[in-house]
């Protein structure tokens, strides 16, 4: 199955109301690549501005609660994202997973929230350098991926591969480790959802995504777009990637 390509940035907690001009430039590259999937998650107290000043870009969360309201103080629910004019919602990012100590459960049940909602769930999977270097990457993103994919599939699901260890280091696998990556994650979507629902879940690499690297990552077989931190911060940036996607 073709799957349209999916370039996302995510701002994590990066930028002000003045960064939001670099939108502009990065709706501007999106509108002319209507081949390509483009969308920014900026810090939660800018979705609404973000996504009033470019209508056209989609514009997501960062992480949600999975639940729909009640006394979770600093959280925020999916149907408040949604109210906030986001159209999809990044859940178990490796950074959270390492800080906040979220479980592939909690994961889980925050993409199903999401998807509940009617937005599209980016969920996050990868590796530590440990388990890397001891040969369990493959065992250790399979379990992630069992516990945390919400039991829907199609469109309104994306999985991002992110090994931890290449993420904000300028460091990236090689182009044959993240297709067997990527292999291994299309054939346990397939496994886990079925051949029809897994076809249309897109697949993102992210870890040190630059305009300089895209589009070798981007040839790799399995991998239908990226999930991009640092070079998603600036449209001089990010563009030179949503170009390689084009
Ligand atoms: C990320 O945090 O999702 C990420 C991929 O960051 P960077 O592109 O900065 O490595």
């Amino acid at each position: 199955m073709m799957r349209k390509r999916l370039i996302v940035g995510n701002w994590k907690m990066n930028g002000s109301r003045e960064s939001l001009s670099e939108l502009d430039g990065i709706a501007a590259a999106a509108e002319a690549a209507p081949e390509v999937d483009v969308a920014i998650c900026p810090p939660f107290t800018l979705i609404e501005r973000a996504a009033a000043r470019t209508p056209a870009l989609p514009i997501g969360g960062q992480d949600c609660h999975a639940g729909e309201k009640g006394a979770f103080t600093g959280c925020i629910s999916a149907g408040m994202l949604v109210e906030a004019g986001a159209r999809i919602v990044i859940v178990g990012h490796s950074e959270r997973r390492a800080a906040q100590g979220e479980t592939d459960a909690q994961v889980k049940a925050k993409a199903e929230a999401v998807i509940a909602s009617g937005l599209t769930a980016i969920v996050c999977v990868g590796e530590t350098e440990a388990e890397r270097d001891a040969g369990e990457a493959k065992a250790r993103v399979s379990a992630q991926l069992s516990g945390s994919l919400p039991v829907a599939g199609g469109d309104v699901l994306v999985v991002a591969y992110e090994p931890r260890w290449a993420i904000g280091t300028g460091r990236t696998p090689t182009m044959e480790d993240v297709g067997a990556m990527h292999a291994m994650i299309r054939a346990m979507l397939e496994d886990l959802l079925g051949r029809e629902r897994a076809g249309a879940v897109r697949i993102l690499y992210g870890g040190s995504m630059t305009g300089a690297n895209a589009a070798d990552l981007l040839a790799v077989a399995n991998v239908d777009g990226g999930l991009i931190g640092g070079a998603s911060l600036t449209a001089a940036a990010f563009v030179p990637i949503i170009e390689a996607a084009a």
